[in-house]
């Protein structure tokens, strides 16, 4: 056993210093980025984490009640806050921080109990341990079942840690109750001295999967950004680009598929008679309407201007047209934008996926039936068997201008 030990008193130092590193950096981290959920209660745990060994070491120097008690609450209450936190920033029920913040006021008790009545090293190991292989399994199973959707490997990562050192806690205390009692804590075996080496690696093992995740949240929060059309928040046409071989790819397997061609009529007069501003809420208005009342494997482009293309898998071309009807009906009933009276119609084309028939094509033919509704007299919704062949189409959009009256 000689051949290997460490020593506590260093151990310790380093506890306090990466403690203290890390929670002035996440606090720091916290005020300078978007807020994180959870993350000033993880500083914080960081904080406690670090001064409860720093009053630990005055041990001697300053008297029991501080250097034990104090010292042994401030790292419970370090531990306490982590469960705490990862319940935040994990979406997790609190529910699985009442048992161990119970327990708080008992492990103090005892702690008094061993330090000032019946002093036993012994003893307040055996409570600490418990405490702490309580607090760190309870964060493990926390970090696991969270429903917040975090980075797989960075989440692995900070449950095994955490799962591993309750483990190591349950051993000592098994060791503990079975073994002598010890004179001096700061001279204490090799397990006692592995208690340090396994906080040291705790908590960098926390703050760096911590980072991994919240970097993660970034980089997708950035990402859906990009993907977003600001004025609407439905998906943009670089993400339609971007992500058509994935969809082509799923889109074999999901047939019957088809996709709605929209366009609002007559928006230059929307402009023109109330403004741009008001024509951008009409546009966000519409979006809202199409967001609301189509399902969640359904999703929305914004494809041009005032042309919104919605794709639905797994739908029938009926089904389709009667959510295109649908949509119609709720955009045309509407008619308040900043307390105007506008009313507001558009039109539909809808096409459904043939045997081998490329995207191009099926966006051409949803393109021709919308060309159809608008030449019908707008205000109504055309699926693609009903539209005759593409020669046969007028493309000019605004050939009946009585419609203008009848939009407006
Ligand atoms: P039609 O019934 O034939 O569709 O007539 P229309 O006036 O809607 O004609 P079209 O769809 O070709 O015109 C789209 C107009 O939408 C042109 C442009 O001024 C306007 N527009 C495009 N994007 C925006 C936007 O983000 N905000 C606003 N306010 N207007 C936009
Ligand atoms: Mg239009």
């Amino acid at each position: 056993m000689d051949m290997f030990t460490l020593d506590i008193r260093t151990l310790n130092f380093i506890i306090i210093l990466f403690s203290f590193i890390y929670s002035i950096g996440f606090l720091f981290y916290q005020r300078s980025q978007q807020d994180i959920p959870g993350l000033e209660f993880f500083a914080l745990s960081l904080l406690f984490i670090g001064i409860g060994p720093f009053f630990l070491g005055l041990r001697g120097a300053a008297p029991d009640w501080f250097s034990i008690v104090l010292a042994n609450t401030v790292i419970m209450l370090g531990f306490q806050l982590m469960l705490h936190s990862l319940c935040i920033f994990r979406k997790c029920t609190l529910k699985y921080t009442y048992f161990s913040y119970a327990c708080i006021p008992l492990s103090i008790s005892f702690f008094y109990y061993f330090t000032q009545i019946s002093p036993s090293i012994k003893a307040r190991i055996i409570v600490i341990s418990i405490f702490l292989a309580t607090t760190t399994v309870l964060s493990a199973l926390v970090t696991l079942k969270g429903k917040h959707k975090d980075l797989k490997i960075a989440v692995w990562m900070m449950s095994a840690s955490l799962f591993l050192f309750g483990t190591f806690m349950t051993l000592r205390v098994i060791w503990t109750v079975f073994s002598e009692e010890l004179h001096s804590f700061m001279y204490a075996g090799l397990i006692h001295q592995l208690t340090f080496l396994f906080s040291i690696i705790l908590v960098v093992a926390m703050s760096f999967s911590m980072l991994w995740m919240i970097n993660a949240r970034l980089v997708k929060s950035i990402q859906n950004l990009s993907r977003q059309d600001p004025l609407t928040r439905l998906y943009n046409r670089h993400a339609l680009e971007r992500y058509l071989p994935e969809l082509m790819a799923k889109i074999s397997k999901v047939q019957p598929l088809s996709i709605i061609m929209m366009d609002i009529d007559h928006f230059k007069m929307i402009n023109d008679k109330y403004g741009h501003l008001a024509g951008d809420e009409a546009i966000r208005h519409v979006a809202k309407i199409i967001r609301t009342h189509t399902r969640k494997a359904y999703s929305a482009y914004r494809f041009g201007g005032d042309e919104i293309l919605i794709i639905l898998p797994q739908t029938r071309p009926e089904e389709a047209g009667n959510l295109a009807e649908l949509l119609r009906v709720k955009i045309s009933t509407y008619n308040a934008i900043n307390n105007k009276n506008l009313v507001m119609t558009s039109s539909f084309g809808v096409a459904s996926l043939r045997d081998g028939e490329r995207w191009e094509q099926l966006v051409s033919r949803a393109d021709q039936a919308l060309y159809q509704a608008k030449f019908e007299g707008r205000n109504t919704v055309v699926t693609d068997s009903e539209a005759p062949t593409c020669s046969l189409i007028d493309h000019t959009r605004h050939s009946q201008p009585e419609a203008y009256d009848k939009a407006l």
